[in-house]
């Protein structure tokens, strides 16, 4: 918790059982294979990544893991209150020509106004060492000062003393998780193993978060059925966590 508090971003080794990872990681690859992905390329540089949308509205498996109560009840506690997911992506880092995943911070990518405890719970599917484009975050970093307006990519205009803090690597064995604040500078190297990382990532957000859209974000996402200034209170946001069952 202090740790999380501190630093912005915590790891939390075995959420998923073997049994588990093996059940999860049939159904991502099925998912991975079969659906349309969204693809981010940097021009000049490659591929950084490719996902599918919504995998939890795709397959009663998928949706399993971005509800599971293990890593909600963790993001829970992180967040020390009730909790929607906001969303989930099934992303693969691919294995030839992939590579890195610049820094950034998560937060204007979410088009979301409430109280600023969005986090990301980003779970390994396989083993994912360094070498496989593991994450690394700027500790500390999601604390941003008052006078600064966090922006998506390019943290190091706003911020260029982030330049010299030091900086965590944090290799995953597959079933384990990190949880990531949404303003913690993060990035990912690149994948330059022969098999493709695959992770699931699920946003949670305050439970009364509501729509805010118009932020100066190419990469937005959309929000149907809600108005904007209203709760994002549908099914396609439900409460996750045993105080959200509670209070549900
Ligand atoms: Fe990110």
């Amino acid at each position: 918790m202090a740790d999380y508090r501190n630093r912005g971003f915590v790891h939390v080794p075995g959420v998923l059982s073997d049994d588990e990872v093996r059940e999860f990681l049939a159904d991502a690859r099925g998912q991975l294979e079969q659906h349309t992905k969204v693809s981010w390329d940097e021009e000049g540089r490659g591929n950084v990544m490719d996902w599918v949308v919504e995998p939890e509205a795709k397959s009663a498996v998928m949706r399993r893991l971005a509800l599971h109560p293990g890593i909600t009840g963790i993001a829970e506690r992180l967040a020390g209150q009730p909790l929607r997911m906001f969303k989930s992506e099934l992303l693969r880092k691919g294995t030839t020509g992939s590579t890195r995943t610049p820094l950034h911070i998560d937060d204007p990518a979410f088009p979301i106004a409430g109280t600023p405890v969005t986090l990301t719970a980003w779970v390994a599917l396989v083993d994912v060492p360094v070498e496989r484009g593991c994450m690394t975050f700027i500790p500390g970093s999601h604390e941003w000062p008052d006078d600064t307006e966090p922006q998506f990519a390019e943290p190091f205009d706003a911020r260029p003393e982030l330049v010299w803090w030091p900086r965590t690597s944090v290799p995953l064995r597959a079933g384990d998780c990190t949880f990531h604040h949404s303003q913690v500078v993060h990035m990912a190297g690149a994948n330059e193993t022969d098999v493709a990382r695959i992770s699931l990532a699920t946003v949670y957000m305050d439970a009364d978060a509501t729509y805010q859209p118009g932020l100066e974000v190419a990469y937005q996402d959309e929000v149907i059925g809600v108005e904007p200034g209203h709760p994002l209170d549908t099914v396609r946001y439900p409460r996750v966590g045993s105080l959200g069952i509670i209070l549900s």
